[in-house]
């Protein structure tokens, strides 16, 4: 039986595997741009040409049909003209693990079902909790930071709901959660998933950078309670999406311990601070949130999926245990990851992380993100510099938001060359860039997380957007007019 991975096929394995890493090598080696380019009608038609339905064609054949399907279309985050999202190049002996967890395919639910495996991770999760400050502190592994913030909320729900005397609907109706508008879109999702009221999340002011406004946090706080509602959780981010700040943390916890409130602390983004030799300091106030979410496919360098929820106190994550007499009845006394999980069967992706630490060292990690955090410095200076370029804002991260404004150019031409220049590069597939929209006008974003990307690399970005707008511009010489003009109500 040579189809399954078993004893008896372990030589096809190595071979199987041993090809199909070759191929990819192949790819890393030789591929030139972030992305094909090729239209979507094009990878369309390629997609739905593949006959699902018929016969086996083999895995070698198999593999060779991904590698000019899928391989030939990826999009590349760890090539240096990628600087789209929060996606970055992983850690080689990240990818090594990968292999390994799913060959071995532990599901780290119940004890019995992973033994070594829940002990790595949970000895993992306690590593990271130590590195935010809660000593003694908890967590678990999750498939992303939009699960993280959705387990931390719903532990902060049940805290709040036991905290009153009213009844569960009535108080259900009446909690709120407080965040800046620069938060993850996570956070109302979250909301809208556990069941509260549609004006739950209330948003406080910021310092017009994106950090969120302490004083108006206590503010609207007292407020919401004044108007009969229950402050559920204050989430605080540490390292926005977009513009890549921290909100004070400190000065929130000094609100949020006054009040007897949850804090969550997203930093899905910001979490690589944590190892970050030069850096650290910029979470400080995260050992007194309740909750943290850190992304470790982010600032880590892990492979899709790696995340967790980290909790200061170990008991809050009770909240969340659920018992069946198949899995983990009341009486079993063995370490159940399922008894603190939102997810039953989940992906040892625990050992991705273990295994980078031990080859790198925790420091190793920080210092490639300090190095983009660097970079994005350096950008930001001289797009401020450059009179084509308008910087907007200024990141604490790697993020780096700017406006193209080729010469003449007025605001509204501006804001009409983002879509067009993201989509001109996007097309070419030589440059992946983002686009945004702060304070109601879009800009275009770079999302810097590959340490071997250098300035020169940038420049090259930045030179094609600069071409693009330039020809976008000339082919629409009366943008301006024509926008103004499309303004006008009919
Ligand atoms: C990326 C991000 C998330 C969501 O994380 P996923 O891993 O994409 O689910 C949440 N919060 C912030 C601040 C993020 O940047």
């Amino acid at each position: 039986m040579l189809d399954l991975l078993t004893n008896s096929s372990a030589d096809t394995y190595r071979s199987l595997i041993s090809h199909t890493s070759s191929r990819v090598a192949d790819r890393f080696a030789s591929t030139t741009q972030p992305f094909s380019g090729a239209s979507r009608s094009e990878l369309q038609s390629l997609v739905d040409g593949v006959a699902l339905d018929g016969p086996g064609v083999g895995s070698t054949s198999a593999i060779r049909e991904i590698d000019e399907l899928f391989l030939e279309h990826a999009v590349w985050f760890h090539h240096p003209a990628y600087a789209a999202h929060l996606n970055c190049p992983v850690a080689l002996p990240a990818v090594a693990a990968e292999t390994v967890l799913a060959a071995v395919n532990t599901s780290v639910d119940t004890y019995d079902q992973s033994a070594v495996g829940t002990l790595m991770e949970r000895r993992l999760i306690a590593w990271a909790a130590d590195r935010a400050g809660f000593a003694g502190g908890s967590g678990v592994f999750t498939s992303g930071g939009t699960q993280s913030n959705l387990h931390a909320l719903l532990l902060a729900r049940e805290a709040a709901l036991t905290a009153t005397d009213l009844a569960r609907p009535r108080a259900l109706a009446r909690l709120v959660v407080f965040a800046t508008a620069s938060s993850h879109f996570s956070v109302g999702k979250s909301a809208l998933l556990l069941g509260l009221a549609d004006d739950a999340v209330v948003e406080v002011a910021d310092d017009g950078a994106g950090r969120m406004d302490a004083a108006a946090l206590a503010v609207a706080m007292r407020e919401a309670a004044a108007s009969g509602r229950l402050p559920m959780a204050v989430v605080a981010t540490a390292g926005t999406t977009d513009r890549g700040v921290i909100d004070p943390v400190a000065e929130i916890a000094d609100v949020c311990d006054a009040h007897a409130v949850w804090l969550h602390v997203d930093a899905a983004y910001g979490g690589g601070l944590l190892v970050s030799p030069r850096r650290r300091h910029l979470l400080d106030g995260v050992e007194r949130a309740r909750s943290v979410t850190v992304d470790f496919h982010k600032t880590f360098f892990q492979p899709v999926s790696s995340s967790a929820i980290l909790v200061r106190e170990p008991r809050d994550l009770a909240a969340g245990a659920w018992h069946a007499d198949y899995l983990n009845p009341l009486e079993n006394d063995e370490p159940n990851q399922v008894d603190v999980s939102l997810q039953t069967t989940r992906r040892f992706d625990a050992l991705k992380l273990w295994v980078t630490l031990r080859a790198l060292g925790a420091d190793r990690i920080g210092e490639l993100f300090d190095t983009v955090i660097d970079l994005a410095a350096t950008v930001g200076d001289e797009i401020a510099a450059d009179p084509e370029l308008e910087l907007v804002g200024r990141t604490q991260l790697s993020t780096v938001l700017f406006r193209v404004r080729p010469a003449g150019a007025g605001d509204a031409t501006q804001d009409a060359l983002v879509a067009g220049v993201r989509r001109v590069l996007f097309e070419s597939g030589r440059a992946l860039v983002a686009k945004t929209v702060i304070e109601g006008r879009p800009c275009l974003k770079l999302t810097l997380l590959n340490p071997a990307t250098t300035l020169d690399d940038v420049r090259r970005i930045l030179a094609m957007v600069k071409d693009a707008a330039t020809t976008l511009a000339g082919i629409a010489p009366e943008f301006d007019e024509a926008l103004a003009a499309a303004e006008v109500p009919a």
